[in-house]
C-alpha cells in the first residue's frame, strides 16, 4: 500500500517547525508499532512516537547521547546516523555528500554540540563547492583532519598527541565507504577498534585487506 503524508511539527522547546515526509510502505514500525524519528536541534534532540495511522504519539525533548540507533535521526535535510560507539580513540564524523548522510556513531565525544559541528561542516562545504578540500579545518572551535575521497568526507578531530600515520588509515577507511554504503554498527566499531589498535605504524596491504574484511563482514546499515 503506497501512502505518503507529511506530519508538520513544530519542537516545544526552541520553536523549530520541522515537516516530517512519511511513506507508510517505506518505513518500519517495528516490534513496539511505533516509528521514533528524531531532530537534531541545537542542544537537544526533538524526538517523535509515530504510529502507523501517522498520529503523533509521544513528543520529547532529549540529549543528543540518549539517541539509539533505532531512530530515524534527521539535521536539516540530512539523514543522520546516530547510536554512539563507546570506548574509541580514532574519532570521526563521515558524510555522504550524494546520499546526504552523515554518519556521527563514531565520534561520540561531539555529543555535547553535535548541532553546532554538523552546522559548521555544513557552512564548510558550502565555501568549498566543487573546489579540493583542505587537510585541515577548524569547527567550532576545534581542529579537524579532513580525508575525502569520491563523494565520502571524513573530519576527524585532532588529538593532543596525534599519530602521524592517522591520515593513511583514515584514508583506507574513506576508501571502504566510498565501495559501500555505510556500514553495520557491528563493522563500523570493529574497524574502529583496529585502527585504534594499529594507528601508531604505517598501515600495510594487508591492514587494508583485513579492514576491507571487517568492512564486509557485516551486512550494510538500512538508511
Ligand atoms: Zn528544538
Amino acid at each position: 500500500m503506497y501512502e505518503v503524508r507529511t506530519l508538520t511539527i513544530k519542537c516545544p522547546k526552541c520553536g523549530v517547525v520541522e515537516n516530517l515526509e512519511l511513506d507508510k510502505s517505506e518505513h518500519d514500525f517495528g516490534a513496539t508499532g511505533l516509528l521514533r524519528v528524531g531532530y537534531i536541534h541545537k542542544g537537544h534532540v526533538f524526538l517523535l512516537n509515530v504510529d502507523p495511522h501517522f498520529f503523533v504519539r509521544g513528543a520529547y525533548i532529549v540529549s543528543y547521547g540518549a539517541v539509539g540507533s533505532d531512530v530515524l535521526l534527521y539535521f536539516h535535510g540530512y539523514r543522520v546516523l546516530g547510536g554512539f560507539i563507546v570506548g574509541i580513540k580514532t574519532e570521526f564524523i563521515s558524510l555522504f555528500r550524494r546520499a546526504n548522510i552523515f554518519d556521527v556513531r563514531a565520534y561520540p565525544s561531539s555529543s555535547a554540540m553535535l548541532y553546532e559541528i554538523l552546522e559548521a561542516i555544513e557552512k564548510f562545504l558550502g565555501q568549498f563547492a566543487g573546489a579540493k578540500l583542505p587537510k585541515f579545518t577548524g569547527l567550532h572551535g576545534r581542529r579537524y583532519r579532513i580525508v575525502s575521497c569520491k563523494d565520502i568526507v571524513i573530519f576527524s578531530p585532532c588529538r593532543p598527541q596525534e599519530s602521524k600515520y592517522k591520515a593513511d588509515w583514515l584514508g583506507i577507511i574513506c576508501n571502504i565507504l566510498a565501495k559501500s554504503e555505510p556500514l553495520d554498527v557491528h563493522a563500523l566499531s570493529k574497524i574502529v577498534s583496529y585502527v585504534d589498535e594499529n594507528i601508531d605504524r604505517a598501515p600495510t596491504d594487508e591492514d587494508r585487506e583485513k579492514l576491507m574484511d571487517l568492512a564486509y563482514g557485516g551486512a550494510g546499515v538500512r538508511v
